[in-house]
């Protein structure tokens, strides 16, 4: 019989660049996750056991509700930020076209592309990943959609949308405005009567807090359709048994980013700024995505030419740092990042990383970043990268 392979510790600790996908747990969401661990009762239990965990779900509910500006009674948990998207979408009014950007997280898109194709509207995005709101304008008074989903932040370039004018454009015409606003919190302000929006998805492991647990924000007395039937939790409006440590952790998490964010920003800010004039100074070839317009403070789309994104990936996990590709991988066959190809980057999306970074990345990890990654283009670049 063969030994089974040794499994050894990484030599050196993860440099984890990757905070879009998926924020690391923060402490205190942890201490509230474990604590409620240890409360046994259902939610919808009137007895003492269930109480204490009601009031756990309730206490989470006022936290997300002050991160979204809202009421707690706008506040309808869910289990993801795909399931408070689809929620939002059951929202459309049968027969009227739905009008959405066409850099949507697939969790809208997908759905989308389910509706007849009288019923689809695309915004278009201009080169710099920023809806083309002249566009927009057009289509949605042509079209009339009785829903208009625009995000707040891009998940790939972080590049912020004019949500607040699209509300506008949207109401005027009637619809219904959903604002997908998973990757905002912590990162800046994301405050639903702000944005002019009708409903706001948010997703706790986005901002530190533990996965399986999210919201759709409903604006003051808005009602909505479930997309689930059963018990009579959330006002009728998600029925399951809440999933009450998940809450407690989301809403730690939540009160942590609406307290925090500002500095926050400011960190991320300086070592984001940082990243990318070192990194476009050694590879003049290399770009970054939405660079011009307003944007995320945390994230980088960086473009290697001639570099595939999945080598780079591959290359910087073996040096023990994480970031994502700018392409998807669907059936064993990589197809380049929707979001790259409607801002019309052609090759380059298929050779772009996203490069995310939290509160807590530091000075080390960035240079650790840099270093590899300059590394990697002087190694493996072709003739139409040249490294300084
Ligand atoms: N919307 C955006 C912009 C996202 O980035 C993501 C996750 O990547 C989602 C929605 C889906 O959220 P969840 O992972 O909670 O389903």
């Amino acid at each position: 019989m063969t030994a089974p392979p040794m499994i050894t510790a990484p030599a050196a600790p993860l440099t984890y660049l990757d905070w879009n996908a998926t924020a690391p747990l923060s402490p205190v969401a942890r201490a509230a996750v474990i604590a409620a661990l240890e409360v046994t009762g259902n939610p919808s239990s009137v007895h003492g056991a269930g109480r204490a965990a009601r009031r756990l779900v309730e206490d989470a509910r006022e936290q997300v509700a002050a991160l979204a500006g809202v009421a707690p009674s706008g506040i309808v948990f869910t289990a993801s930020g795909t399931e408070a998207n689809g929620l939002a979408l059951h929202q459309a009014p049968a027969g009227r076209p739905v009008a959405v950007s066409a850099i949507e997280h697939d969790s809208l898109l997908a759905p989308l592309g389910a509706l007849p194709a009288a019923r689809r509207v695309h915004l278009p995005v201009t080169a710099t990943g920023r809806l083309d709101v002249t566009a927009a304008a057009e289509l949605i008074a042509r079209h009339r959609p009785g829903l208009v989903s625009l995000m707040l932040a891009n998940n790939e370039t972080g590049v912020i949308q004019p949500v607040a004018e699209v509300a506008a454009l949207a109401r005027a015409v009637g619809a219904l405005v959903h604002c997908d606003a998973v990757q905002a919190p912590g990162r800046m302000a994301c405050d639903l009567l702000a944005l002019g929006v009708h409903m706001m998805s948010l997703s706790a492991h986005k901002l530190g807090g533990p996965k399986g647990a999210a919201a759709l924000v409903l604006a003051d007395g808005l009602e909505i359709r479930p997309l689930l039937a059963g018990g009579g939790q959330e006002r009728r409006r998600r029925a399951g048994t809440e999933a009450v440590p998940a809450l407690a952790g989301f809403g730690a998490a939540a009160a942590q980013a609406l307290a925090g964010w500002r500095p926050a920003a400011g960190h991320m800010t300086a070592l984001r700024d940082r990243l990318e004039a070192a990194a476009l100074a050694a590879v003049p070839a290399a770009t970054v995505w939405g660079r011009d317009v307003p944007r995320l403070p945390n994230t980088t789309a960086l473009a290697l030419p001639g570099v595939a994104a999945e080598t780079q990936v591959i290359a910087l996990d073996l040096a023990g740092i994480a970031v994502s590709a700018g392409s998807a991988c669907s059936s064993g066959k990589v197809a380049a990042s929707p979001v790259l190809a409607a801002m019309g980057a052609g090759r380059l999306a298929g050779q772009t990383v996203r490069i995310s970074l939290g509160p807590t990345t530091s000075e080390a990890a960035v240079d650790h970043f840099l270093a590899a990654w300059i590394r990697l283009a002087a190694d493996a670049a072709g003739p139409a990268v040249q490294v300084a």
